[in-house]
């Protein structure tokens, strides 16, 4: 943990290895059954489990996580936070410039939060031919869609059978007896659905989460479980050390 150690112990590491994996997520609304540190939570326990088991071979750093991410979709809901779009990719981007700039060459910015998509694209179009560094954006349900797809139950979209499951395996406090199930409302139906692996057509439109869920749910969330949530995670964390080993074989 990059924010736990001196400036010598960085200046040691990184003649060691040099690659970061920087946390991002939001602290936004997540129903009434999981708390609004959710999304940095998972991206910081998939970040620093990741590490833990990749130590005896390569000394990731991880840096402490962006904990405010773009959601203004969720300011309907008391407690959400939201940068404006253009502040999370200037975060992202001086973030990323610092650590290029002490000669990390491969920075990971491990996302938890969809919303933050967009945001890290753009900071990744700045970024590019401005950096020694190379910069990987990586949303990390996208490690395991297959998983998913496999094991939750649809819609899987916003603190859903998949996201409790997850987070519960990974250490989140969950008010298990708040749990609820709200599939959540189709704007356009057969077009604008709330689901993340809705088949096409699909189109897409910018609402507030007010307009398509009463609790803050979108998805099953009854159906969560820790059995479910280390299936999926497992799979996440094996890629993205497998992913990582790549970065270290491809020097
Ligand atoms: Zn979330």
């Amino acid at each position: 943990m990059l924010g736990k150690m001196t400036w010598p112990e960085v200046k040691q590491r990184l003649t060691e290895s040099s690659i970061a994996i920087v946390p991002v997520g939001s602290t936004e609304q997540h129903g009434p059954a999981l708390p609004l540190d959710n999304d940095h939570f998972t991206a910081l326990q998939f970040a620093k489990m990741a590490a833990d088991r990749l130590w005896k071979k390569v000394k990731v750093v991880v840096t402490p996580p962006i904990c405010f991410g773009y959601s203004p979709h969720h300011m309907g809901f008391k407690g959400t936070i939201t940068l404006r779009e253009t502040t999370l990719t200037d975060t992202i981007y001086d973030v990323c410039k610092s650590l290029d700039a002490h000669g990390f060459k491969n920075i990971i910015i491990l996302n938890g939060h969809g919303g933050n998509s967009t945001a890290i694209a753009t900071a990744l179009h700045q970024l590019h031919g401005q950096t020694n560094a190379k910069v990987f954006h990586i949303d990390w349900w996208t490690l395991a869609s297959d998983k998913i797809l496999e094991v939750a139950t649809r819609p899987v979209y916003h603190a859903c059978d998949m996201e409790t499951s997850v987070s519960w395996y990974l250490g989140q406090r969950v008010l298990e007896d708040k749990l609820v199930d709200e599939p959540g409302k189709s704007l356009v139906p057969g077009y604008v659905e709330p689901d993340l692996f809705a088949p096409s057509p699909k189109a897409s439109m910018m609402y507030s989460m007010t307009d398509i869920t009463k609790s803050g749910v979108v998805g099953y969330a009854r159906k969560a479980t820790k059995e479910k949530g280390k299936l999926i995670a497992e799979v996440v964390l094996e890629r993205f050390v497998k992913f990582i080993e790549k970065l270290v074989n491809s020097k």
